[in-house]
């Protein structure tokens, strides 16, 4: 069975949500491939993740950035991506039984390029260490057409935000190509920018008081609830 998307992206580590959330955003139908094996697993207790002043259990932060990618849009397919081709009408992620279709794909898969070997993509030694690292230029893209790489697996620090800022990155280049308009992904109140005689940009989502209350509420009650569950075994 071969299911199809706009772009299918290799990994849900930071790197690889983080790119699916801005995928999804911005209308492509996405899916994150993954077989759940993030290097943050192995981290005891992260403390450098903006937004968590006392630091945050990092099986909590995978959650949360799964689930993100979810609430964005994306579907999350547990699997192995063992090979890739091209064929007329995009690339084949390979996953065993099951197949992917799509017309972009972008690997956030550390520490694994090996899947991407059979598209000709060039890797080379990351700078410290002994593990093969995709080489892209300045906006994610690869050396071949559509192929597209992200997170640690480009050489990038070894820090979770770097890696998920660079998924957000790579993705945005990606929806600039597809969409040469300014493209801006943010939620404003209403009438903000006709104040400045300006018109909404794409991607600017535009509310009012009563649904910026309701998202508040939303949001405040998610992560309440999502906190009061003990993760520290
Ligand atoms: C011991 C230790 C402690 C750490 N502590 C911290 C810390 O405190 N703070 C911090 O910021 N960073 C820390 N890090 C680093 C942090 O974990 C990484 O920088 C970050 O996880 C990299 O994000 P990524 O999305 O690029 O890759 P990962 O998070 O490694 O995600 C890659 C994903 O790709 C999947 N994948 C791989 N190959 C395939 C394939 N073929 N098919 C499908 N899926 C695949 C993996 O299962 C995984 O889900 C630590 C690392 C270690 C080893």
């Amino acid at each position: 069975m071969t299911e199809s998307y706009d772009i299918a992206i290799v990994g849900g580590g930071p790197a690889g949500c983080s790119a699916g959330v801005f995928c999804s955003r911005a209308g492509l139908d996405t899916v994150v491939v993954t077989n759940d094996r993030s290097t943050l697993r192995k981290s005891a207790f992260v403390e450098n993740y903006l937004g968590f002043p006392l630091g945050i259990e990092p099986r909590a932060l995978l959650e949360l950035v799964e689930t993100h990618a979810r609430e964005a849009g994306c579907s999350l397919v547990d699997g192995t991506v063992k090979s890739a081709e091209t064929d007329g009408n995009g690339i084949v992620l390979h996953l065993g039984e099951r197949s992917i279709l799509a017309e972009r794909i972008l690997a956030a898969s550390w520490s694994d390029s090996t899947y991407l070997n059979e598209l000709g993509v060039r890797t080379e030694t990351e700078s410290s260490g002994s593990v093969s690292v995709v080489q892209t230029d300045e906006r994610g893209e690869t050396n071949v057409d559509d192929v597209y790489a992200a997170g640690r697996l480009t050489d990038t620090h070894h820090q979770a935000i770097v890696n998920a800022g660079d998924g957000a990155r790579v993705a945005l280049e990606i929806i600039e190509e597809l969409d040469t308009e300014f493209y801006n992904d943010w939620i404003a109140l209403e009438g903000y920018y006709e104040s400045y005689d300006r018109e909404v940009p794409v991607g600017v989502k535009e509310i009012d008081h009563d649904e910026r209350r309701n998202r508040i509420e939303r949001a405040t009650d998610f992560m309440s609830s999502f906190f009061e569950t003990d993760r520290s075994e």
